[in-house]
């Protein structure tokens, strides 16, 4: 044990008490202690005479206690130390609240620097509380850029400075030094003793902006090479090599011409699927972007090479659209095409087993039944997993167990900034479709206040008159919650909409508290035609097909994400019908309403996700913590991109030279990564 692992506790001014409070951040051990990072700053080093003070200005003073301070005890529990200063042309009124020991601190004659908010007024200015220490003292507290820590109870500012600063000192020549000199040089990156403490105090601007670049870029160099990692860890021998398969059959039976997004991501699966290991890919492409033509020419490749395919759904509805969609698509290349949900009467459920196990049927569509144990397959070599984000790790993982490690073939229609997807997708690589078929249609979409209802509610019977339907989102909220921003029950509105708004029209409900079958029901019955308007929470969020759906209302749409509202705008405009999304703009202020308005421009996902990422970071794509994004100590997501991308290439150099960081000189490295992996067991996919 190096002294990195000293416990806290042992820090001067630490000790047993304020070592629990340390646990509770997570800061155990020396090591945990000098990488817990400013969570911001506060610079601190102007200093002002009294004459130039301004109201409200953040500064420091210089000045010279002009005779003692007057404690007095106002009440129980209220006492106020007052002191007056000066300098060579003003007076300055000095005020502490309940700390008395600052009568004593605070000796007349002596000078010193005060840092506070002035107060008071013209030609009286007052500082309350501030913070302040000997003019005669090397700058601590004040005339210069004052680290500010993450707290809990126990621990203060003060403290944590003075331990940052005993830590640092302990370390002496051990900071953790996890940066081959190679990628340092090449990278032009700050030394760590320099990193380390102007990280915590920063000597300028300019030296806090260069350790912050080198610990940002450590850490996503770290981050890098625990994905790579990994998944060199996992190449084994693909058992399906699948290769020379003539697609000209397929193409030619297409009613289109794929685009040249869906002919790369083809083109990538069919690379995979020729290569020595199973494919691990993921295909990101905007709602409408055909990512299930390239699914089925994934299955068509499988199935001519004599193997079988399994598409999995996340719910019984798109397990039939696809189900349908596919079996258009194959069925004429004399594919034989089964269909396996939960739904499925006994007997058609054993049949479709039984066709499984011997190999009659080539692709199945189904649910989560796909991974019931009495579902076997002849020969599976390909699995392709619908949207992503609904299925869990586990559950890809217990189909892949149904076959000898198969292709895996993962859709997802959240778009996603590319830097951030390698991330989170961990060991998948990455197609983007960013290319919409030709000629589909932009569906326009305007921002309205309160007094447009009236207007919104007639064009919505409008609409339903010429034989549309229609959406209304509102943002998930129990019927108890009525919160004062008017926020809208769903439940309370969907029947208010019913009995008041449009008695004439058929009115339905879905929301997230519905068990899976009622929401089916539902779904199943706005597909149909039998419901005019769906209210709805963002349950419906997730690739349901209703062409004849022409508009979508979203209530209080400052409530959501961005990428959010983009995927619920790509549930219309799905048939040949022009197509609305109509935004209430809720209570938000002023930057959301900008948010909003730039989210009307573009039908573009890919921009919509950069704007989100940058505006809100990135736990809004996936919802907070599920994310499969680990906690990062200094690095962001959301501003640190450009950085990312130089650590993603620094830690593919290194590891084609030491791909197991075995040389000695990346042992500390290695350690890192091991940690990142244990940290982050579960997190990355
Ligand atoms: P998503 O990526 O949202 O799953 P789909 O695969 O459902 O998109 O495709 C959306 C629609 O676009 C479907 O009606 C499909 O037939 C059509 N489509 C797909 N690819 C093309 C293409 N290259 N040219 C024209 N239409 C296409
Ligand atoms: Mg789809």
């Amino acid at each position: 044990m190096g002294v990195l692992d000293t416990s806290v506790q042992f820090i001067k001014g630490v000790g047993a008490e304020r070592a629990k409070a340390y646990a509770r951040l997570g800061v155990e051990t020396l090591r945990d202690l000098v990488m817990d990072f400013p969570r911001t700053y506060e610079d601190r080093r102007e200093v002002k005479s009294i004459s130039e003070l301004i109201f409200g200005d953040m500064c420091c003073v210089s000045a010279t206690v002009a005779a003692p301070a007057r404690l007095s005890r106002v009440r129980k529990g209220l006492d106020i130390t007052k002191v007056a200063v000066v300098d060579a042309a003003g007076r300055m009124t000095v005020t502490f609240f309940n700390q008395p020991y600052v009568k004593n601190a605070l000796i007349p004659g002596e000078s010193y620097i005060f840092f506070g908010r002035v107060g008071g007024r013209i030609g009286a200015p007052e500082m309350t509380n501030p913070v302040f220490e000997k003019e005669t003292n090397a700058p601590g507290v004040t005339r210069r850029i004052v680290p500010i820590y993450r707290l809990t109870s126990g621990l203060s500012q003060k403290t944590r400075q003075n331990a940052a600063r005993e830590g640092l000192a302990l370390c002496g020549d051990e900071l953790p030094e996890r940066l081959p000199l190679g990628i340092r040089e090449k990278y032009k990156l700050a030394q760590t003793r320099f990193s380390y403490e102007n990280v915590h105090f920063p000597r300028d601007i300019e030296s806090l902006e260069l350790a912050r670049r080198r610990l940002i870029f450590e850490e996503l160099f770290i981050l890098s090479c625990t994905l790579s990692f990994m998944r060199t860890r996992q190449l084994e021998k693909s058992p399906y090599v699948i290769k020379n398969i003539d697609m000209g059959e397929f193409y030619r039976a297409l009613p289109y011409e794929l685009t040249g997004a869906q002919k790369r991501a083809v083109d990538d699966i069919l690379a995979d699927m020729a290569g020595e290991s199973p494919m691990s890919r993921l295909v990101q492409g905007d709602v409408g972007s055909g990512k299930t033509a390239v699914a089925a020419a994934a299955a068509y490749a499988v199935i001519k090479a004599g193997f079988q395919a399994a598409f999995m759904a996340p719910t019984e509805i798109l397990a039939e659209q696809h189900y349908k969609s596919l079996s258009e698509l194959l069925t004429p290349l004399n594919i034989d095409v089964g269909l396996l949900t939960g739904g499925l009467g006994v007997k058609a459920k054993r049949e479709a087993q039984e066709a499984l196990r011997t190999g009659k049927t080539q692709l199945v569509i189904g649910t989560h039944a796909l991974l019931s144990e009495k579902v076997e397959f002849d020969r599976l070599a390909l699995i392709i997993a619908d949207e992503q984000h609904r299925f869990g790790v586990q559950q890809r993982a217990a189909l892949s167990d149904k076959g000898d490690t198969p292709h895996v073939l993962v859709m997802s229609a959240t778009p996603i900034p590319r830097t951030l997807a390698l991330i989170v997708y961990g060991d998948l690589d990455v197609s983007v479709m960013d290319e919409l078929p030709p000629g589909r249609q932009v569906i326009d979409t305007f921002l309205v206040g309160e007094k447009m209802r009236e207007r919104i509610y007639n064009f919505i019977r409008r609409l339903v008159g010429e034989g549309r339907q229609v959406f209304i989102v509102c943002p998930a909220v129990e019927e108890s919650e009525e919160t004062p921003d008017g926020l809208k029950s769903v439940k309370e509105y969907a029947k208010h909409l019913q009995e008041r708004v449009f008695p004439d029209l058929r009115v339905a409900l879905v929301h997230g508290k519905l068990k899976a079958k009622e929401k089916n029901e539902a779904m199943a019955a706005f597909a149909a035609g039998d419901v005019d308007i769906l209210v709805a929470t963002t349950v419906i969020e997730v690739g349901v097909d209703v062409p004849n759906a022409a508009l979508m209302v979203v209530e209080n749409a400052d409530r959501f994400g961005l990428s959010q509202l983009h995927q619920l705008r790509g549930r219309v405009g799905r048939g040949t019908h022009k197509s609305y999304c109509v935004l209430f703009e809720g209570a938000g202020g002023e930057t959301s309403m900008e948010r909003l308005r730039a989210f009307c421009k573009t039908n573009d996902g890919f921009k919509i996700a950069e704007e989100d990422l940058r505006l809100r970071g990135p736990g809004d794509f996936f919802g907070s913590r599920q994310s499969g994004l680990p906690d990062m100590q200094i690095a962001s997501f959301a501003t640190d991109m450009d950085v990312l991308r130089s650590a993603q290439s620094a830690a593919k150099e290194l590891l084609c030279v030491d791909p197991e960081l075995r040389s000695p000189e990346n042992a500390c490295l290695r350690q890192s990564v091991e940690l990142v992996m244990e940290k982050n067991r579960g997190t990355f996919n």
